[in-house]
């Protein structure tokens, strides 16, 4: 059992700024949810508290039904890993993977079958008598990891535990740890800054700034309904184009600057008002055929070579608009494009408050693909 419940959770640490305020969350056992957010938004604060390692100061916290506010942090069963591992430089891997095992009084023979499975399931093996100095930024983490599994602990809260390593390396640990979490069925909350490790890794995610809930949702809910302007850059590689928008007889004027023809049918499904902020994604954007009577003209200030696919960014106002092209497309600085938008894939906010008024109607891939 490992239910994680918040109900207006308050933080603060001086009496006078609320670092987190009225958080409410449910984290179902076995899930994998992740709290993601820009640095300084109270991530860690919000994990500390689960751990009960810093104090509630309003609200309430549930495990497993039970009211925990008071609850010490060693009867909370729970494990943590952290963005510097926290291993002991002076111990083993073994002894560090073991740690904290003789105090709970496991017997030993049960410690050397956990061990034992533990390095097997995460590749450390072979590197039982080493010293953490003599192992690389990955094999650290797996010590961690291997000593968060060997707690056997229902309940495992990650604070970056891969923001260390490199591009590669993360990537890899992303998947084990998924599939480790899958495997041992743990309930996780897992903190990151980073978009694309909440995306990939989580049932659900959290997107947090300033202290305050933007969106709780599954990661395609995030990224087809953000829920405000917020959310929409903040989501989605390359980041979603924003710009200011107002309807006028002749098209939607993005910028105050580029004019975009909007055929009947997609003027009647606008929402309601004439100014707002939009925002669409770079797949969205596609590169108008000869003769097309919605083309718009456009000067292209860079293009990204990926290799797979093409970023192409041009201006619109004082604002680079991102399209992405599957393929490998030549196109130089400087170079004139006709592109099509279509109001359909567009997200409508609010102008004034950035919340969502009207989602895109059209997504691109969205048609429920299955394998
Ligand atoms: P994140 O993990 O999202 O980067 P943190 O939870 O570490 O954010 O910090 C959130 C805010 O709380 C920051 O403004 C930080 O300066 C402040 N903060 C964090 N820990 C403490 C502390 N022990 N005392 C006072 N302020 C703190
Ligand atoms: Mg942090």
């Amino acid at each position: 059992m490992s239910k994680i419940e918040l109900r207006d959770l308050t933080k603060s640490y001086d009496g006078k700024v609320n670092i987190l305020e009225k958080i409410n969350l449910e984290v179902e056992e076995g899930e994998f949810y992740v709290l993601v957010g820009p640095s300084g938004c109270g991530k860690s604060t919000l994990l500390r508290v689960i751990a009960g390692l810093e104090k509630i100061t309003d609200g309430t916290l549930k495990i497993d039904g039970k009211t925990a506010n008071h609850m010490l942090p060693k009867d909370r069963s729970l494990s943590m890993v952290f963005q510097n591992y926290a291993l002991y430089p002076h111990m083993t891997v073994k002894d560090n993977i073991l740690f904290g095992l003789d105090v709970k009084k496991v017997p030993k023979e049960e410690q050397k079958r956990r061990l034992a499975e533990a390095a097997e399931m995460l590749g450390l093996t072979p590197y039982l008598k080493r010293k953490p100095r003599e192992l690389s930024g990955g094999q650290r983490q797996r010590v961690a990891l291997a000593r968060s599994v060997c707690s056997q602990a229902p309940l495992c809260l990650m604070d970056e535990p891969l923001s260390n390593l490199d591009a590669k390396l993360r990537g890899q640990m992303r998947t084990e740890i998924r599939r480790l979490q899958k495997k041992l069925g743990l309930t996780v909350i897992y903190v990151t800054h980073d978009q694309v490790e909440a995306m990939t890794m989580g049932d659900r995610i959290m997107v947090l700034q300033g202290g305050k809930i933007q969106q709780t949702g599954t990661p395609l809910e995030l990224y087809n309904e953000p829920a405000n302007t917020f959310v929409a850059g903040f989501i989605g590689s390359p980041q979603m184009n924003l710009a200011r928008a107002r309807m006028t007889d002749m098209g939607l004027i993005l910028n105050d600057s580029l004019l975009m023809p909007v055929s009947e049918e997609e003027r009647g499904r606008l929402p309601q008002g004439g100014r707002w902020q939009i925002g669409v994604r770079a797949e969205q954007i596609e590169l108008a055929a000869a003769g097309d009577p919605l083309a718009i003209p456009v000067r292209v200030v860079n293009t990204e070579m990926m290799g797979n696919e093409t970023q192409v960014l041009f201006e619109v106002g004082k604002e680079l608009f991102t399209a992405r092209w599957t393929g490998q497309y030549l196109i130089e600085a400087g170079q004139d494009l006709t592109i099509r938008l279509s109001a359909d894939s567009f997200h409508f906010f609010d102008e004034a408050s950035g919340m969502l008024t009207r989602a895109a109607l059209q997504i691109k891939g969205h048609a429920a693909l299955t394998a």
